[in-house]
């Protein structure tokens, strides 16, 4: 049987329009989202774990400052940036998850460190920057995180002056050589949110879940309906219970209890076959998709050309 590698990423969904970003932001976005498919593509086409791919592509975003997650990260109302994070390993179902650090650059090599190095699955704030410090990872000051920009997006956002919150995450499925699937999330909240608050993306289960046999999913959107509707082990549970298709399980976790949980959610999935979903109920969803030596997909807009419709 033909081996196949996928990735499929995800740098946020938002309703934006195309006049709101911009075209020179939107060539920005794209450049950005290729760089991450990229930096995970190359590790599975090297015979590279689906883990070590999703944290090579996750982190390529949270270097950049254009996503929210690492250095874009939004601003919380004390200005204090708090990062949450979390991975999973669809082979052994082991994870790891960060939330509320402040001076980790790459707080989805936290989460790893954690799920591989620690007996621990979750670790908050001091706890879990004292850990990062003892396995050496790299540290930042506040300087390398707070920009003018966010400083004033954050004031707009506190006298109410934007429509849209600055929020997003960022996030990457993927299936290795050998079989494996995992999922990855990263984050820096919602802006303005108090601190302290912890959204999806660093909750098992909420934003991240992963099982070989199964799917890997990594979610976005709001964290507070997420976490209730455990949109990612839903969409595990549609397949695993209900024997449904990916598509399928993907079309009902959006709409399961949305009569009583309010939110938008927003989540990309992959199957043990390296079938994508991008679903998304938001105007965009920065994605991109690679599948073995397959032309890339790439797109921003719901109504973009070319879905991602291979299966
Ligand atoms: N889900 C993230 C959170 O609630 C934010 C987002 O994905 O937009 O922290």
């Amino acid at each position: 049987m033909k081996k196949n590698w996928v990735i499929a990423i995800h740098g946020g969904a938002e309703n934006q329009s195309r006049e709101d970003i911009g075209e020179a932001k939107e060539a920005a976005y794209r450049q950005g989202l290729d760089n991450a498919l990229m930096a995970g593509w190359h590790v599975l086409e090297a015979g590279g774990s689906a883990v070590d791919a999703v944290e090579a592509a996750v982190r390529s975003m949270e270097n950049n400052q254009l996503f929210n997650a690492g250095r874009g990260g939004s601003l919380a109302k004390d200005e204090s940036i708090e990062f949450d994070a979390s991975i999973m390993d669809g082979k052994n179902m082991q994870a790891g998850a960060v939330s509320g650090v402040k001076h980790v650059k790459h707080p989805i090599t936290l989460a790893k460190t954690i799920m591989e190095r620690s007996k621990h699955v979750l670790l908050t704030s001091v706890g879990a920057e004292e850990f990062a410090r003892e396995q050496e990872l790299e540290m930042k000051g506040d300087d390398y995180f707070k920009t003018e920009e966010k400083i004033k997006s954050l004031k707009k956002a506190k006298k109410k002056e934007k429509d849209e919150l600055l929020k997003d995450t960022v996030g990457a499925v993927a299936l290795d050589m050998d079989g494996n699937l995992a999922a990855a999330t990263s984050t820096g909240g919602l802006e303005n949110q108090y601190p302290g608050r912890v959204g999806d993306s660093p909750i098992i289960g909420s934003g991240t879940y992963a099982n070989n046999e199964v799917v890997a999913v990594s979610c976005t959107g709001d964290g507070e309906g997420i976490m209730r509707a455990n949109v990612a082990h839903e969409v595990y549970a549609l397949m695993k219970y209900k024997n449904l298709s990916l598509k399928e399980a993907a079309k009902e976790a959006m709409e399961v209890y949305k009569d009583r949980i309010e939110g938008d959610r927003n989540f990309i999935a992959m199957d043990p076959e390296g079938n994508v979903e991008f679903s998304f109920e938001t105007s965009l969803m920065f994605r991109a998709c690679k599948r073995n030596n397959d032309p890339t997909y790439l797109a921003i807009w719901r109504d973009e050309d070319g879905n991602w419709e291979k299966e």
